[in-house]
């Protein structure tokens, strides 16, 4: 006979795996199922922490190469790519392993194999060496999260056409990238290649990097990952990706039709991810998709088969870890009888460059949209006496107050140290904070932290420093 749970999660990544943990902590027995062989889903197998792991590594590398202008005379600094890679792999595995000790101390089982519905209570499981065994269970979180979109007729070989993947785990630095995209992922791993010596060029369909970013800051980015000899074609469409004998061959046009095409060892795809909802059997229970696959649900995450509930990117909005595992926490609190809930407009996003660039709230661009009166404030980085200290004064801060309440409404940061920043925002925008309960919160002299309080200030026009 096939065990019975409370729940089943399919799918082990920060949605899932933390919904399991979260519904076993409420006393309900509890099965996470995951293909991958490794816990953590995308984020810590093959997005967020490698690909963290690898900017840090980046960084310091062109740090290091840099060091004589600071008065440390190291020698002649190189680059062993196989060893960096092997310090980014063990990172991961630390993390994933980290997971499967949770589980255990959370006694929630950890079934190893592809997840499907052979009914609304029955989940079948095939495992990797093609044995089908089946779960039955009272209620099914999916949490199967997405995969990488490529062009039409392009196919990943995670050689020469890369997408993220491939990109986490190059065997040699190439000489030249073409990234396809200007969003997060791709400026991420055009930065991590462009340290370590590769010539990257970024094509881009849209005006701006960083599509749904507030526009100053979009624009202040770009300038400055230019500054750092990462190139940028604006408005310009792929038409063609050719493999050829050196590599591949990249056929563009811009928005005047002018044809330029790149020749590069490598070209990385990262125009975006797609829900990954074709392998888990659910037209046999009726599960309804939108128009993008994306599994529909309710607020409080059910589908409209009412045992079946989705989280993460599996679902509509941002695709985050973070969102993933509040939407996960969330779904189990539900399921036990409480009322666990997300609040969409207050999710930090932040791309992990340096600087650091990092938003909550609303942008300008939507406050004029939806017709909100607003105050802002800004302060640059160059007046932040620790930035100043340490040679890292790019960038600025920027706060979005209500004109009439001074209630923040969102704040962008590019700066050092932003995506750590931007938790204070957070919680002072969760807790209905004006700009003036921040400037007058005390921050630490000297922290990067005194600029989002003098921004807080400007928003009055009372800003110290500046
Ligand atoms: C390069 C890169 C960098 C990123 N960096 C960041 C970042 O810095 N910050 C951030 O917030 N987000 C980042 N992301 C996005 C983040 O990884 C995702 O938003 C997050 O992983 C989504 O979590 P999830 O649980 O919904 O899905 P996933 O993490 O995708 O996990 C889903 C899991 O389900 C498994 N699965 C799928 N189908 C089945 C099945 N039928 N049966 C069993 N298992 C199944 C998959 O193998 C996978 O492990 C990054 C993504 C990439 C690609």
């Amino acid at each position: 006979m096939s065990e019975k749970f409370d729940v089943v999660v399919i799918g082990g990544g920060p949605g899932g795996y933390v919904c399991a943990i979260r519904l076993a902590q409420l006393g309900l027995k509890t099965a996470c199922i995951e293909s991958r062989g490794s816990l953590g889903g995308t984020c810590l197998n093959v997005g967020c922490i490698p690909s963290k792991n690898l900017l840090n590594i980046s960084e310091n590398y062109h740090k290091a190469k840099n060091f004589s202008k600071l008065g440390i005379e190291v020698g002649e600094v190189k680059l062993n790519l196989e060893k960096m890679m092997k310090n980014k792999d063990k990172a991961v595995t630390i993390l994933t392993k980290g997971v499967e000790f949770l589980f255990k101390k959370n006694k929630v089982s950890y079934i190893r194999g592809t997840g499907s519905f052979k009914s609304a209570n029955t989940i079948s499981i095939l495992d990797d060496q093609n044995k089908e065994t089946y779960l039955e269970t009272e209620k099914t979180v999916i949490s199967t999260g997405s995969l990488p979109i490529s062009l039409p007729g392009v196919d990943f070989d995670e050689k020469i056409i890369l997408s993220s993947t491939g990109a986490l785990a190059l065997q040699k630095v190439p000489k030249k990238m073409i990234v396809v995209g200007g969003g997060y992922i791709g400026l991420e791993m055009g930065s991590v290649w462009s340290r370590l010596g590769t010539e990257v060029h970024v094509i881009e369909f849209l005006e701006n990097i960083t599509p749904g970013m507030d526009r100053e800051i979009s624009i202040e980015f770009m300038k400055i990952l230019k500054k750092q000899g990462i190139n940028f074609h604006m408005q310009t469409k792929v038409e063609r990706i050719t493999k050829n004998a050196n590599g591949a061959g990249v056929l563009t046009s811009d928005k005047d039709g002018n044809k330029v095409n790149f020749d590069c060892d490598v070209v990385l795809i990262s125009v975006g991810r797609k829900p990954n909802t074709d392998n888990l059997n659910l037209d046999t229970i009726g599960v309804e998709l939108d128009e993008k696959k994306r599994i529909k649900t309710d607020k409080s995450f059910q589908t409209n088969v009412s045992n079946v509930y989705a989280i993460g990117d599996a679902i509509e909005g941002p695709m985050l870890a973070h969102k993933a595992e509040d939407e996960g926490i969330a779904v189990a609190e539900n399921i036990a009888g409480q009322s666990g809930h997300v609040n969409y407009d207050i999710i930090p996003s932040v791309v992990y460059t340096t600087p650091e660039v990092a938003s909550i709230g609303k942008t300008e661009e939507q406050l004029k949209k939806e017709n909100i009166k607003y105050k802002i404030g800004k302060f640059s980085f160059m007046a932040n006496s620790r930035a100043k200290a340490i040679d890292e004064a790019e960038g600025f801060v920027k706060i979005l107050a209500d004109e009439k309440t001074d209630r923040v409404l969102g704040a962008h940061i590019i700066g050092p140290h932003a995506g750590e920043l931007i938790g204070e925002i957070g919680i002072a925008m969760e807790f209905g904070a004006s700009a003036e309960d921040i400037a007058r919160t005390c921050h630490a002299h000297p922290t990067f932290s005194e600029a989002v309080k003098e921004a807080a200030l400007s928003v009055d026009k009372r800003a110290i420093h500046s």
